[in-house]
């Protein structure tokens, strides 16, 4: 039996001939709008010979359109019944690849460069995406479909309740463009809840590099009691990270929160959801100034 991608009865006959069922705790949702899968795969902008790591293939409906345009395909996937089938479609030809398991285990594998491609199970989607920029594999261009509300936290601006460390995260590496919005219709078995794509495009390297170090710690503690001035979250974040145990009798992380506020001219009164990505990058650089 072929695989009909496009219709929630031919995908059912296809798994119940292989006696085959789907796992909500792989967050198993098929695309089966043929019309997304192509805005998808446009947005790519692939180039010949590019090479795509794809995340959760599932029965290979993206993979088909990526090999389709020349691509070379890495596949992640841990279901190893899709991974069979997989392996029938796809397994005799020499731009395909797959990486059996778990996509958070087996990742390192990924080389980084041309780009990535997911319809992301929404149990790991924010935990894979910040792994990723955190230990700067990068990628020319990703396109990932998420939750809906994943979407908007990774594309949230200073001043919104969605903005977070993981935005401030994103934003630092990737230029960030909202994509389809897609209804539950648009999969099987339909969620409850819409999804949309967003596409990330890597930011220059000299754009990329110009932040310090203590950018991503600094921008977490910053966002670790939301409603706390940046001052107090800085305090904490010198005293009980910075100097624990480097210093004896009261800390003085109030002092040098102060003088790092002066350096960078960033108000202490502030929150940190109303600091622009740049500004965490200019008082993660004045505090590296100090400690220095
Ligand atoms: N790409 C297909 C599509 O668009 O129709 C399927 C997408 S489905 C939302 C997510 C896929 O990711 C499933 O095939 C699931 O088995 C796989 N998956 C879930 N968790 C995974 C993990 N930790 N590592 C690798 N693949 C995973």
């Amino acid at each position: 039996l072929r695989i009909n991608y496009d219709s929630p009865a031919g995908l059912k006959a296809f798994l119940d001939s292989r006696g085959l069922g789907m796992r909500k705790k792989f967050g198993q949702n098929f695309l089966i709008n043929p019309n997304a899968r192509s805005r998808l795969l446009d947005a790519l902008e692939l180039e010949a010979g590019d090479t795509v790591w794809e995340v959760g293939p599932g029965l290979g409906a993206m993979t088909s359109g990526l090999l389709e345009r020349g691509a070379k395909v890495t596949a992640f996937e841990i279901d190893p019944a899709f991974c069979q089938v997989l392996r029938e479609e796809f397994g005799d030809k020499s731009e395909f690849l797959l990486a059996e398991g778990d996509v958070l285990k087996t990742w390192q594998l990924v080389r980084g460069g041309d780009c990535l491609l997911g319809n992301l199970p929404y149990n790991i989607a924010a935990v894979l995406l910040a792994d990723f920029i955190e230990k700067k594999k990068f990628f020319k261009r990703m396109v990932v479909t998420v939750q809906r509300e994943v979407a908007q936290r990774i594309m949230a601006k200073p001043g919104s309740s969605d903005y977070s460390s993981f935005s401030v995260l994103c934003a630092s590496a990737y230029k960030l463009s909202p994509l389809m919005v897609l209804k539950g219709a648009s999969f099987y078995p339909p969620p409850k809840i819409d999804s949309q794509g967003v596409r990330f495009d890597l930011l220059d390297e000299a754009e990329r590099n110009s932040y310090p170090n203590l950018f991503q710690p600094l921008t977490r503690a910053l966002f670790s009691s939301r409603r706390k001035t940046i001052r107090n979250n800085l305090i904490n974040f010198i005293n009980s990270v910075m100097l624990k145990g480097k210093v004896a009798g009261a800390a003085p992380g109030g002092e040098t929160a102060q003088e790092a506020l002066a350096g960078c001219g960033i108000s202490g009164d502030r929150r940190a959801e109303t600091l622009e990505v740049a500004e965490f990058a200019a008082l993660a650089q004045a505090l590296e100034k100090i400690i220095d």
